[in-house]
């Protein structure tokens, strides 16, 4: 466990990993050389004739050179949920995550109450100010103190604004409509990168325009919306859709809701624009081999994400675990492959990004870059903070991982950064 758990590229020494194959947003580049200093990336291409001595030489040779994970829709980890609003268990979840990889992440609300979404933020404001006070003077990115986290960007609002209809694992009765006064207080409370509320809800036009206004990530989940109703979300900011095919409408859905004659559904909007994007759960249980090779066809790798959507049952044994705060939400049951709510239905993954990319390289034909570019730079792209992170670049932050020819995790290499306010 030691060697996969993370090294800090704070020493102001260079250091280099070469021979490796680096993972660029469109290619493999096979012997390659990665380096960086002061925790930003300063060279990628072929092993230069000569290396400089200060560099310190790292082989990596047989192995992958990638870019770290962004994941854009997680709940917890390591028996920790986001929801469980403090500060160690954002720490465990978080620590968890980037075990398997994962360098930067969204913390995500479930449809808890009031009360405990702005515990749940502000607890993540207090994680993101408690790096703040370690920065190092004169290089805002590099934190001294106890390094420990991956980059939190933010939270993702994604509860509470759901309909009860598609509450997939969620609690229903926390389900409702967003109101000015209520989604006011969650956006004071704390950093909010992505924000999401169903098409169909009385108000979901006023979130939509607050949350495009304050640059996120603005999208649609946990809705049963017709097409016209996701014209308006689109008009008003709203350019994704969380988990596709998951808690999301369909013309048959629609039909039961509306009548005839039938209307297009979230799903054909989606797939009919261009600037829709949405992500896929690819842990292997949600959705079959087929279904994530059509969603990467017709989204192409830049329009579609990986996500985890991992509850706190990562890295935890099989049984009973509360899905968001143990004393508000519900509970699921974990079977050491995938959540499962009472009633049968999926709830949540118990996988981080790292077995999602393994698994979409092995049941799919997808080449592997395209699949390492949707767990990185699509990610960071759609929240707006791909000039920081999300690929090998030049200038951007050493978040880099060396996968095994299995594409396992053996080492993370990593540097906090902090979120653009
Ligand atoms: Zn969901
Ligand atoms: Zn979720």
């Amino acid at each position: 466990m030691s060697k996969l758990f993370p090294q800090q590229p704070e020493d102001p020494q260079r250091l280099a990993l070469v021979g490796g194959a680096a993972i660029l947003p469109d290619r493999v580049v096979q012997d390659a050389y990665v380096e960086w200093a002061a925790g930003r990336l300063t060279r990628i291409g072929a092993i230069p004739k000569r290396i400089s001595k200060d560099v310190q030489v790292i082989d990596a040779t047989g192995s992958y050179i990638s870019p770290g994970w962004v994941d854009i829709h997680v709940h917890g980890g390591g028996g920790a949920d986001f929801m469980d609003g403090d500060v160690k268990a954002i720490e465990t979840a978080c620590k968890t995550h980037l075990r398997h990889g994962t360098t930067t992440l969204f913390p995500t609300t479930t449809t808890g109450s009031h009360e405990s979404i702005i515990r749940m933020i502000k607890s993540v404001d207090a994680t993101i100010r408690s790096g703040d006070a370690t920065i190092r003077s004169g290089d805002a990115t590099i934190r001294s103190g106890d390094a420990s986290l991956p980059t939190i960007q933010g939270v993702h609002l994604y509860g509470p604004y759901f309909t009860p209809e598609k509450s997939g694992c969620h609690r229903k009765e926390g389900c409702r409509a967003p109101v000015r006064s209520e989604f006011e207080a969650y956006f004071k409370a704390g950093p909010i990168g992505i924000a999401t509320c169903a098409a169909e809800l009385d108000g979901c036009s006023d979130f939509y325009r607050y949350a495009k206004k304050r640059g996120c990530l603005v999208t649609c989940g946990h809705s049963n919306s017709s097409w016209n109703e996701m014209a308006n979300a689109h008009r008003c900011g709203m350019s994704h859709v969380d988990h596709f095919w998951c808690a999301m409408s369909s013309v048959a859905s629609v039909r039961t809701r509306l009548g005839t004659p039938m209307q297009g559904s979230m799903l054909e909007f989606v797939l009919a624009h261009e600037t829709m994007s949405t992500e896929v759960i690819a842990d292997g249980y949600h959705l079959s081999p087929e279904l994530l090779q059509f969603a990467w066809q017709m989204k192409k790798p830049s329009m579609l994400c990986l996500v985890s959507d991992t509850s706190r049952a990562l890295d935890m044994p099989a049984g009973k675990y509360a899905f968001g705060h143990p004393q508000e939400d519900v509970w699921i049951e974990s079977n050491g492959k995938v959540g499962l709510s009472p009633t049968g239905g999926l709830a949540s993954s118990i996988v981080a990004l790292d077995h999602c990319v393994r698994h979409m390289a092995s049941v799919t034909k997808i080449p592997l870059f395209d699949i390492v570019r949707m767990a990185s730079l699509t990610p960071a792209q759609r929240t707006g903070i791909d000039g920081q992170c999300g690929s090998l670049e030049v200038g951007k932050r050493a978040d880099v991982l060396v996968l095994d020819k299995k594409l396992r995790v053996q080492k993370v290499y990593y540097c906090p950064g902090q979120r653009a306010s």
